[in-house]
């Protein structure tokens, strides 16, 4: 490339270069995710039992290890042009602030109004809801982003809104809240009085705040208690990172434009969406062996699934209704401590990651809270945004693999996947600015226990 040409601090693409499909990794996995397991049986479930749940054509794309590319409805890309492509942009000002040669990258999708990447599948979703001529979709939200991409994608498709949320979050985020019912949702904290799964663990453990795989129960309840409803889940599913390669897909695209080519490829992982979306062409390459990158996957050290947890079927909720998969887990009876990465406090990781993981296609990191904010701060500080807790476990690692370039002069490009924008999670930023926000990192023996819950499959 010549000098003449520099890359922009942002590269958008035109309308007619954006991505026209989505990209199925599994389809060049040699190794396939594991199937879904009914919990009864131990069979893998079959499209019909899966149907009671999910959505038809959603079924097809949970199941579908082979189709490499599922062109994207007309529909689905008219919303997307909303507010897509969202910008590739080339950190000049935090390269500079770092004094790095490494070239770093991020792809920002916190450009809309939910404020995250999740607005991808929940506009798939919600499509595929419409087209079968459902009434409603049911839910569950943990720090309330997927919750509101829903809401967002089911008012603009007219359907009904039922998010279960966690009831720490639903009594700490007020404003999250709101933003969901001023898409037209009903919000419940979870666990409630409103089903039977809520109620048994309300009596179990009176004065709960509720953790994620309790409100998955509740959803998924409701869901099949209600005629004309479909449960929809907002990471994990294979069909979610399905929708989310357009993240990949655009990346890709201006990457090429440019002839950059990323050496490192890091994401943040609750779920594995977002990084199951950014790394999927270029996981592609290295899985069909024409190109290599490494790719490394960001958690917090307080809720470690890939770093320390074990590969094996586990069930995906806490009340047990839900299929079983086989992932890296720390055990469904997990509840990580206090951490204000609300977003990453699942207790399994996305099977096809998982997968991955364990063939060595990438890596995986934890991350320590106070060290995650620090990166916030002063990555907010020069290139502008306010960070999500989520993504700055990202920013953190694309930092410190700056700061080695910095000490070996390697000129690496690095490409980061920044999930989303912050302003919902202020809480968090003031207990850091005030010094009291602490760093808890399970023992051995706390996995253990959850590990000993782990079904015997
Ligand atoms: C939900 C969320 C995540 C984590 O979910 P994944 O499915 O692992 O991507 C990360 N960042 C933001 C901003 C989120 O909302």
């Amino acid at each position: 490339m010549s000098e003449a040409k520099k890359i922009p601090y942002k590269i958008y693409l035109e309308e007619n270069e954006m991505p026209k499909y989505w990209y199925n990794m599994r389809a060049d996995m040699k190794n396939k995710p594991a199937p879904l397991l009914n919990p009864g049986t131990l069979q893998p479930m079959t499209a019909q039992e899966l149907s009671a749940v999910f959505c038809d054509e959603l079924v097809k794309q949970e199941l579908d290890n082979d189709t490499r590319e599922y062109s994207i409805p007309q529909e689905i890309l008219d919303f997307y042009k909303m507010y897509r492509p969202s910008p590739l942009v080339r950190a000049y000002c935090l390269e500079k602030k770092l004094q790095t040669p490494a070239k770093i990258y991020y792809k920002f999708e916190g450009n809309n109004t939910s404020g995250s990447h999740k607005l991808n599948s929940a506009i798939a979703q919600a499509y595929y809801a419409k087209q079968q001529g459902l009434k409603g979709v049911t839910t569950e939200t943990g720090a309330g982003q997927w919750g509101t991409a829903l809401s967002m994608a089911c008012s603009y498709f007219e359907l009904d809104c039922k998010v279960y949320m966690v009831k720490v979050s639903y009594e700490q985020k007020p404003f999250r809240r709101e933003v969901m019912r001023t898409y037209g949702a009903s919000v419940v904290p979870s666990p409630s009085d409103t089903t039977e799964v809520g109620r048994k663990i309300l009596a179990k453990y009176p004065g709960t705040t509720g953790s994620l795989g309790c409100a998955i129960s509740e959803a998924v309840e409701v869901a099949l208690g209600n005629p004309g409803y479909r449960y929809v889940l907002g990471s994990v599913l294979n069909q979610v990172l399905l929708h989310q390669s357009v993240i990949g897909m655009e990346t890709k695209i201006a990457m090429d434009k440019y002839g950059i080519k990323p050496d490192i490829i890091i994401g943040c992982a609750g779920g594995g969406s977002n990084l199951g979306g950014l790394i999927a062409p270029f996981m592609g390459e290295k899985l069909r062996g024409e190109a290599d990158y490494q790719i490394i996957a960001i958690e917090p050290a307080s809720c470690p699934s890939l770093t320390r947890g074990k590969f094996a079927y586990d069930f995906c909720d806490t009340g047990m209704v839900c299929p079983m998969a086989k992932m890296y887990t720390l055990g469904s009876g997990f509840i990580p401590a206090p951490n204000h990465a609300g977003g990453l406090r699942y207790h399994g990781m996305s099977s096809t990651l998982s997968q991955l993981y364990h063939d060595g296609y990438m890596e995986a990191r934890s991350v320590e809270q106070t060290k995650v904010f620090q990166a916030a701060e002063e990555f907010a500080r020069v290139e502008g945004i306010l960070p999500a807790p989520e993504s700055s476990h990202a920013i953190r690692a694309a930092i410190d693999e700056a700061l080695k370039c910095k000490e070996t002069g390697e000129e690496k490009t690095i490409l980061f996947g920044l999930t989303g924008t912050g302003y919902f999670d202020m809480v968090a930023y003031e207990k850091f600015h005030d010094g009291l926000m602490t760093d808890y990192i399970p023992t051995d023996e706390e996995l253990q226990k959850s590990f000993d819950t782990l079904p015997k499959v």
